[in-house]
């Protein structure tokens, strides 16, 4: 950063390189500040005239990938889980067939091999398979305890970097925080798209993240939806395909499906050099487990009125299960520290304004 900060060439690659140029000194804070700041467009390792093979060997993505994941293991909380990001690929392969064993074999034991193999139509029919309680009391819990992690995570994360509440509750940072992170604006490289998956500029990867981030959100308005007619109005699932939660959550599996198998495409020919070591076995664990889910959740529902339905729903809840509990100490946190620096960002600029 102190090379950079006297070279300053790529300042208008992101907002990293501004926020460097307003500080003198770094601390360790500021530059886990910096590093969840990177969107890792890697437009300053190809542009560096210092990257390798000259002799200071620059290398900023990496420098900064690697402090990311650093602080990902820090602020983790539980803090007995933080170990689980050193072994990201291991974690998310058992996290994918652990809970879908124990599903399959609970649903063996308890409801017997018909309600896997037996045509269950009709408006009980996924009931059949997991009891309600079943399905709704332990989704509950674990949902509320992944909030809770990634709730202390920010936290933990914004206090360090000398955050106060206040600023959070002020217009000037959560505003531009979100406009910013909706439209991955420093995925752009500056406008010209950033240097992935080699040193050619490409807006691929961020329209693939956005199929990504949107069909997440689609998918989580469909849940919703649903646990809103379920709960609230007493209609029982599984709704009609004209139905709003089937709708949302047919357009969100398929968003899903196209830009995380379009992104782990990319990771397989990307150049290896700007990457942090340990990053890409939690992004392909990642992307596998959001394909996996979204995959058997659009088999279900084109399949939900066949002999196979009651194994693809204990199946798919294995996983989505799974998905929910490595969310907090896996790549999903990239989400939860980069608004947070979006928003630190923001109240930065606004002060500087101010002057
Ligand atoms: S990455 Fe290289 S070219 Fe860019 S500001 Fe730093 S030293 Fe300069
Ligand atoms: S990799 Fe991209 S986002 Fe990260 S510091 Fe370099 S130019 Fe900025």
């Amino acid at each position: 950063m102190t090379v950079c900060n006297a070279c300053r060439y790529c300042e208008g690659f992101c907002a990293v390189f501004p926020a460097m140029e307003r500080r003198l000194t770094f601390s360790d804070p500021d530059l886990k500040y910096l590093a969840n700041l990177c969107h890792n467009c890697r437009g300053c390792y190809y542009a560096c005239q210092y990257a390798p093979p000259h002799e200071f060997a620059l290398n900023v993505p990496k420098a900064l990938g690697e402090l990311r994941l650093e602080t990902w293991r820090e602020f983790a909380w539980p803090r007995f889980f933080r170990g689980l990001f050193r072994h990201g690929g291991p974690t998310v392969w058992l996290a994918a067939a652990v809970p879908a064993a124990i599903v399959l074999l609970l649903v063996l034991v308890f409801q017997g091999p018909g309600a896997l193999i037996h045509l269950q139509a009709g408006r009980a029919g996924f009931y059949g398979v997991i009891p309600y309680k079943l399905m709704v009391v332990p989704f509950s819990g674990l949902g509320l305890l992944v909030l809770a992690a990634l709730l202390v995570e920010f936290a933990r994360f914004w206090r360090e970097t000398g955050g106060r509440l206040a600023e959070l509750a002020g217009p000037g940072a959560l505003l531009p925080a979100i406009w910013d992170a909706l439209r991955l604006k420093y995925l752009d490289g500056g406008g010209h798209g950033c240097n992935y998956p080699d040193d050619r500029f490409s807006h691929n990867r961020r329209w693939l993240h956005h199929f990504v981030f949107y069909g997440f959100l689609l998918c989580f308005l469909s849940t919703t939806v649903a646990a809103i007619l379920e709960h609230l109005l007493g209609r029982r699932a599984p709704y009609r395909f004209l139905s709003w939660p089937v709708v949302l959550g047919t357009m969100g599996g398929l968003s899903l499906l196209v830009g995380t198998g379009g992104l782990l495409y990319l990771k397989g020919k990307m150049d290896p050099r700007p990457a942090a070591s340990g990053a890409s076995e939690l992004d392909v664990g990642f992307l596998v487990m959001l394909f996996l889910t979204s995959l058997t959740g659009l088999l279900l529902l084109i399949l939900r009125q066949t002999p196979v339905m009651g194994l693809l729903l204990a199946v798919h809840v294995g996983i989505v299960a799974g998905l929910f509990i490595t969310l907090p100490y896996g790549k999903f946190v990239h989400a939860v520290y980069r608004f947070a620096a979006l928003a630190r960002n923001a109240v930065e600029r606004s002060r500087e304004e101010d002057h």
